[in-house]
């Protein structure tokens, strides 16, 4: 059966593809003008970037269209598939901020499955077959050249009822039996080459238990599954194109045992899956990554999953901004991962307040400062948004500024702190530098400066031009701090295409740099496990969940260089 898809001139109209498809369907009145949507994830492992992507499409479409989206588990394969995930799929779901009319699982529908099943073997339109899967794989011939019929292609159909019932109450080996369809092993379709529908599988299922012990495959249960729950539009990524022929034959054989349900009828549309440059989105993959202990678990934040970027400080409205901007295609590419960072830094640059914090302190002595003084200096939260007011930051004598803020012989173009230099210290005063101290091993242990009284806001000489502006932190006022830096988790641009090297050797060693001795400002003591800021000059982060009291753990979600947007300005 050919099908002939009409897209419609949906660019002028500005919609995506889909969109376009389902604003069509709706002014022909297929399906009652009816739009049912569902997210089908398989519950073995869990959510990542791309499944956002597929998330935004299937709810998006039932949102835009006053239709509804369901959550439905594909729980057909119990040797992979967990609670564990089925949770963490929920709670990623909701905190994307999308919510399922209703939770559905592929293994509610194993009773009706089943009874499916018998009627193709009653139709003679399956078969049981006794031979291995290696044995099934080798006879289903290439492209070009048909495939061989199994021996048991033309077995009676008592015979495969009989022996469909055992391979269901364990009195078969797994492995030793199939389910097949009986459709053409000369199809230039492989997919057509009589495909397994049913197989053995003797582990216990997460829901149903010992109940079941032949499984419906997916090919098999997917597309009934969409049919018994009524889907109108079934949305899926581009690797299932070339199976929808075969979902379209299953619906057919259901459509002539059921036709009390007129002319309803499924749709499946494939489009682009989401791929990032230095990430890898395999389940199976990722799971390695944890199992291994190659990471900290799911939700490190060096993983692309939903929980390692909440984890890390992205935000929804941030992730689902970057799915907006890529959109929806019918081909393949990979998308840099820069511009999903230049989507988390619009969103945050608006949101997070600014603070001061220092992580690789070195110890600046205002030798001119009154001894025991403190000021209390105002600063604004956030200049992009004036109604998230201010806050108040102590200076002192003794501050701590950034390590590399100092250099003792300069080339021209520093314009930090380097002595007989000039610099503001931000929202306090001009300082500059008279020398500094070293230790035994010729490291820098204290430097020193002079501040200049009148260059403070409000003051005669407070606009004084000087080049540089630091950030600091004052030594008795601020409080200690671990930092987590992350960096890209993978080396190569896309480790996915490196087919003769193991994934695990693509790793960037250097994808966590952990620094203990940080200092913090004294508003930060308030903070959250999650809360995000922005460090002055130093970029967007984020209160990570092991923080204990007194010791606060900060992840770098982002830094405020922008590779995307330099990209864009090349151009
Ligand atoms: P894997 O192949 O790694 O096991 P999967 O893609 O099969 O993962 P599912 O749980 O079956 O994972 O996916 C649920 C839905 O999410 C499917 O509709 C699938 O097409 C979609 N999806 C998965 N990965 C992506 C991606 N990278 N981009 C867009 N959609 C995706
Ligand atoms: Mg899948």
């Amino acid at each position: 059966m050919t099908e002939i898809i009409v897209v419609p001139e949906e660019e002028k109209k500005g919609l995506n593809f889909i969109e376009a498809i389902v604003e069509n369907d709706l002014a022909k009145g297929k399906n009652g003008k009816r739009i049912q949507t569902r997210f089908p994830p398989e519950p073995n492992g869990y959510l990542h970037i791309g499944h956002a992507k597929a998330i935004c499409m299937d709810f998006g479409i039932a949102q835009k269209y006053g239709g509804c989206c369901n959550l439905r588990f594909d729980d057909t394969n119990p040797t992979k598939e967990d609670v564990e995930y089925v949770d963490s799929i929920m709670e990623d779901i909701r905190w994307l901020g999308f919510q399922w009319k209703n939770v559905f699982y592929a293994s509610d529908y194993f009773p009706q499955l089943w009874d499916f099943a018998l009627a193709l073997i009653q139709n003679g339109k399956a078969y049981v077959d006794e031979q291995s899967a290696e044995e099934i794989a080798r006879q289903k011939g290439t492209p070009t050249q048909a495939g061989t019929k199994s021996p048991f292609r033309d077995r009676p159909v008592s015979e495969s009822l009989a022996l469909f019932e055992k391979m269901n109450k364990g009195e078969i080996a797994e492995g030793a039996m199939v389910l097949r369809a009986k459709i053409d092993m000369a199809s230039s379709n492989m997919h057509f080459r009589d495909p397994i529908i049913y197989r053995i599988i003797t582990h216990p299922h997460h829901r149903t238990g010992t109940t079941w012990k032949a499984y419906p495959m997916y090919d098999f249960a997917h597309g009934e599954s969409d049919y018994f729950e009524g889907v109108t539009h079934s949305l899926c990524t581009l690797e299932f194109e070339v199976h929808r022929p075969l979902y379209n034959w299953f619906i057919d054989q259901l459509k002539e045992i059921r036709p009390e349900d007129g002319d309803y009828r499924p749709q499946q549309t494939e489009f682009n899956r989401l791929n990032l440059t230095y990430t890898l989105m395999s389940k199976r993959k990722l799971l390695q990554l944890v199992q291994e202990k190659l990471v900290n678990g799911w939700d490190d934040p060096r993983m692309p999953t939903i929980c390692g970027y909440r984890r890390r400080g992205y935000t929804p409205e941030a992730i689902k901004n970057f799915i907006k901007k890529i959109g929806y295609t019918k081909y393949d590419a990979i998308i840099d991962v820069a511009l999903l960072e230049h989507a988390i830094r619009e969103d945050l640059n608006v949101k997070a307040p600014r603070v001061s914090a220092v992580i690789d302190p070195v110890k600046l002595i205002i030798t001119n400062y009154p001894e025991g003084q403190v000021e209390m200096m105002e600063t604004i939260n956030n200049p992009e948004d004036e109604s998230m007011g201010t806050h108040r930051i102590a200076f002192a004598r003794e501050i701590y500024i950034e390590r590399d803020d100092f250099m003792e012989d300069a080339p021209k173009k520093f314009f930090r702190l380097t002595p007989g230099q000039e610099v503001r210290l931000k929202n306090a005063y001009i300082i500059k530098c008279t020398g500094c101290k070293k230790d035994e091993q010729g490291e820098i242990s204290e430097i020193y400066a002079e501040y200049d009284s009148q260059t403070r806001s409000g003051m005669p000489d407070s606009n004084r031009k000087v080049k540089g502006t630091l950030h600091w932190v004052s030594v008795a006022h601020s409080l200690p701090a671990e930092v987590r830096l992350y960096d890209r988790l993978f080396i190569v641009e896309n480790p996915g295409e490196e087919k003769d090297r193991d994934f695990k050797e693509l790793l960037n060693p250097d994808s966590l740099k952990v620094l203990h001795h940080c200092r913090i400002e004294a508003e930060l003591a308030k903070a959250k496990p999650l809360d995000v800021f922005q460090f002055q000059r130093l970029g967007y982060f984020n209160v990570d969940p092991d923080s204990k009291e007194g010791n606060l753990i900060f992840n770098r979600t982002v830094s405020l260089k922008d590779a995307w947007s330099k990209i864009k300005s090349k151009e």
